[in-house]
């Protein structure tokens, strides 16, 4: 599918390939052929899906024709926050460069009276957070009877920020035969509601979350090995820029391990899994929620059906056994327009695992050095890490790396992408050789999910 077979005018087309857009996004190419025939429209898309384009692009060439009058703007769109706002209009700017079409912003912090001016004169396209558009309205700045097209952003973000009303307001300003478009990331039952009573016979898209990851979310795979993950976890909690984690691990052994080790080292750590009851769970998540604490460490079971999103760092302690769960596991990063990172530890006995999460997404995800390892033979005989080795922001570990508390197993050094460059063997016979640990003894019995087909096959070997 190429933007080509879209129904999209030549000028359009030229101002994507442009902006540097090869192929359309899963919603953009179920959404724009039925905005452009003029349909109603409920999309459902995680973040990061590419919601934006596939309103505007219909919108600029449905906006080419006609004309727009004086202090009635042709189409309006609504989106919670100033920054969402700003963006859709560079997007109007970037895509709609060869079309001649106005537009005003409505938020926060942007001189009014220049918008106001720009609004008195008639604009195509009007971008307003609710709260502001309501201002103006009841100031008679406005008029909304002539605003054909409707675009309801970013709806659940709106319910979040108690939006609604003021939503279900503005549709009623405007005139009922038009065209509605509805996005968002979920679809609880206030939404739906809203689409019941203010769309008509909408074409229904639901981009399904098994298998589409965001292109927001950086994602990387960071070799290391069982015994070296707990020393590539806190180097990657170090070295890059962790303000909110979930670490995700297999097991509520290991979730409950990993806390304690983490607020060991002082970290402001929590957990939550399968063993702990649904309030002791929300609370967690409150704490997590309010920065009482920045890292939370989860099983899969715990966090389904929490409400966790936004967070600047999924980890993945563990590479999860079922593809789908790396997808709702990375879905919690990555907020609206901003970028999340998604880094998942693997080690030699993760390829399935890793191949399996490949072929669903259908993307190769990038293999990064681990910034340390585990081997005390690599301490006397590895050079000091090449840049290129390291994750962004590693730190350089200068002489302290030879500090003797530094000698132990769990925390040497091996800067070497162990996939690319076979790491060297100790070349002393006393030191600590690794051993994989047998995979019957890590299914402990308190794993609380289904044992995956290929692991059961060799727990009954
Ligand atoms: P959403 O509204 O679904 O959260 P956005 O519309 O903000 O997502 O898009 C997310 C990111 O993806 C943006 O940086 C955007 O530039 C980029 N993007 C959108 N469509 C495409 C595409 N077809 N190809 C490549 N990148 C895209
Ligand atoms: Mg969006």
């Amino acid at each position: 599918m190429s933007f080509a077979d879209l129904g999209l005018s030549d000028e359009l087309l030229r101002a994507i390939t442009d902006a540097g857009y090869s192929e359309p996004t899963a919603v953009q190419a179920a959404a724009i052929t039925p905005v452009l025939m003029n349909r109603d429209l409920i999309a459902i898309a995680q973040t990061g899906t590419g919601k934006t384009a596939s309103f505007v692009l219909p919108m600029i060439d449905i906006l080419a024709h006609g004309r727009s009058r004086a202090r009635m703007p042709r189409s309006l769109i609504l989106e919670p926050t100033r920054e969402l706002a700003a963006q859709v209009a560079e997007n109007f700017e970037k895509y709609g460069k060869y079309h001649k079409l106005t537009m005003a912003l409505l938020i926060g912090g942007v001189n009014m009276g220049e918008q106001v001016a720009a609004l008195e004169k008639g604009v195509d396209v009007l971008i307003a957070t609710p709260g502001r558009l309501m201002d103006l309205f009841g100031r008679g700045k406005i008029l909304l009877t002539g605003c054909s097209l409707l675009v309801i952003d970013e709806a659940d973000r709106m319910l979040d920020m108690g939006f609604m009303p003021d939503i279900e307001e503005i549709c009623t300003k405007l005139p009922a035969t038009r065209q509605t478009l509805l996005f968002s990331a979920t679809m609880p039952p206030p939404i739906k509601k809203l689409a019941d009573r203010f769309l008509t016979n909408p074409k229904q898209i639901e981009v399904e979350r098994t298998g589409s990851t965001s292109l927001l979310i950086e994602q990387a795979l960071v070799a290391t090995t069982s015994r070296g993950k707990r020393a590539t976890l806190r180097d990657l909690l170090k070295a890059d820029d962790v303000r909110t984690a979930i670490i995700f691990a297999n097991r509520k052994t290991t979730v409950r391990e990993l806390a304690q080790s983490l607020q060991k080292d002082g970290l402001r750590a929590s957990e939550i899994h399968g063993d702990m009851d649904q309030s002791s769970r929300i609370r967690e998540l409150e704490r997590f929620k309010s920065g009482d604490i920045n890292i939370l460490v989860a099983s899969d079971v715990a966090a389904r059906g929490l409400d966790i999103k936004g967070v600047s760092h999924v980890i993945n302690y563990d590479a999860p056994w079922h593809p789908d769960d790396y997808v709702h596991r990375i879905g919690r990063t990555g907020r609206a327009g901003a970028t999340g990172k998604a880094f998942t530890l693997v080690t030699d006995d993760d390829a399935e695992n890793i191949a399996n999460i490949e072929k669903l997404t259908k993307q190769t995800i990038p293999r990064v050095g681990a910034p340390k390892a585990d081997l005390v033979a690599d301490i006397a005989a590895a050079p000091e890490p090449k840049p290129a080795d390291e994750p962004r922001g590693a730190r350089r570990r200068g002489p302290e790396r030879a500090r003797p508390e530094r000698a132990k197993p769990e925390r040497a050094a091996a800067p070497r992408d162990r996939r690319d460059a076979p790491v060297a063997r100790p070349a002393f016979a006393s030191a600590p050789v690794e051993v994989a640990e047998p995979i019957a003894a890590d299914a402990d019995a308190s794993w609380n999910g289904p044992v995956p087909a290929f692991l059961a096959a060799r727990i009954a070997e």
